[in-house]
């Protein structure tokens, strides 16, 4: 038998199980479906010190903190992925093991990582994509940071601290990071910084041995002999279900003013994936908390 909530919260990140915890708080019946892990971006950042109230904290143990908060006041968390969401009354949200039907969906599917082209990227040992939890494998040895924004200077601060040598290879010559962040990498002296270069290839043949590297200036190459490779080149959304759904816009993210109402009724957006200027821990939260009173509002 189909089971029936009154509101389906797509996502486990912040945005949904913030939204989570205001429609429990509402009274309201409340599924939340997460593919992956519970956290979402978050939970792969080593320290999160921009959260207000929590000067340091790992975004695994703020993920925990949000997942124990919504689940012990009553929200059914399940890991299932969402594979289709059909419009109506009730909506019909179908995954890889049920379907359900809510009055009310909250689409908070957040980003996922963006790849930088290379060949073999996707599948070589050796190339990662979230530092935290692949660093340990490469403690003692020599790794690769790419990117300029907060990530891959987190991720270098992270990396810095168990491997031997960290390069942080950036394609312009300005970093989009927080200043607080560049400069605490520049203090580090197993930190090499790159900039005005870009990764051409990946060289090794069952694993990562190194990479070519191409002076985006002086137009010179040469190799950096490296045993992990970390991508931190920034997100994109994750477009499958708002394209599915026509509330998409052209780069995938879903257009919704402040009160995060999309254009389909009963379907209601927040965090990352809304159409928005800051894309922040706190932004993410807010979306949380207004979609959800909005949904609340939708079911009556
Ligand atoms: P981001 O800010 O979009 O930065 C992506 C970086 O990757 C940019 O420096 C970009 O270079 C570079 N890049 C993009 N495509 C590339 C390619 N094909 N090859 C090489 N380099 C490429 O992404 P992010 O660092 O993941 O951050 C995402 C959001 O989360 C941001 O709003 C960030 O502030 C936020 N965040 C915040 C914190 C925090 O503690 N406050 C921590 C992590 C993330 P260009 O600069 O040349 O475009």
């Amino acid at each position: 038998m189909t089971e029936q909530f009154d509101i389906i919260i797509v996502g486990g990140g912040p945005a949904g199980l913030t939204a989570a915890i205001y429609t429990r708080r509402a009274g309201k019946s409340v599924l939340v479906l997460e593919k992956a892990s519970m956290g979402g971006q978050i939970a792969s950042s080593p320290k999160v010190d921009n959260f207000p109230g929590n000067p340091a904290i790992s975004g695994i143990e703020l993920a925990e903190i949000l997942y124990t908060q919504a689940e012990e006041l009553g929200a059914r968390i399940e890991l299932e992925e969402v594979l289709e969401i059909r419009d109506g009354a009730p909506k019909t949200v179908v995954t890889d093991y049920n379907t359900y039907t809510g009055t009310a969906v909250i689409l908070a599917t957040g980003m996922k990582h963006r790849t930088m082209g290379l060949d073999r990227e996707e599948t070589l040992p050796g190339v990662s994509f979230c530092a935290v939890c692949d660093g340990a494998f490469y403690a003692g040895r020599d790794t690769a940071v790419c990117g300029g924004g907060n990530t891959a200077l987190q991720d270098t601060l992270y990396l810095s601290e168990i491997c031997r040598s960290v390069t942080l290879i950036h394609r312009r010559s300005q970093f989009r990071a927080d200043p607080i962040l560049v400069d605490a990498v520049a203090k580090r002296s197993n930190v090499t910084i790159l900039t005005d270069t870009v990764v051409e290839s990946l060289l090794g043949e069952d694993a990562l041995t190194g990479l070519l590297l191409k002076h985006t200036i002086t137009g010179e190459s040469r190799e950096l002999p490296v045993h992990g490779l970390f991508e931190a080149v920034g997100q994109q959304p994750e477009s499958a279900l708002p394209r599915a759904l026509g509330i998409a816009d052209e780069a995938g993210f879903i257009p919704a003013a402040e009160d995060c109402l999309t254009p389909a009724a009963g379907i209601f957006v927040a965090g990352d994936c809304r159409v928005k200027e800051v894309r922040q821990l706190t932004t993410a939260c807010a979306d949380g908390a207004v979609a959800a009173l909005a949904a609340c509002r939708f079911c009556g």
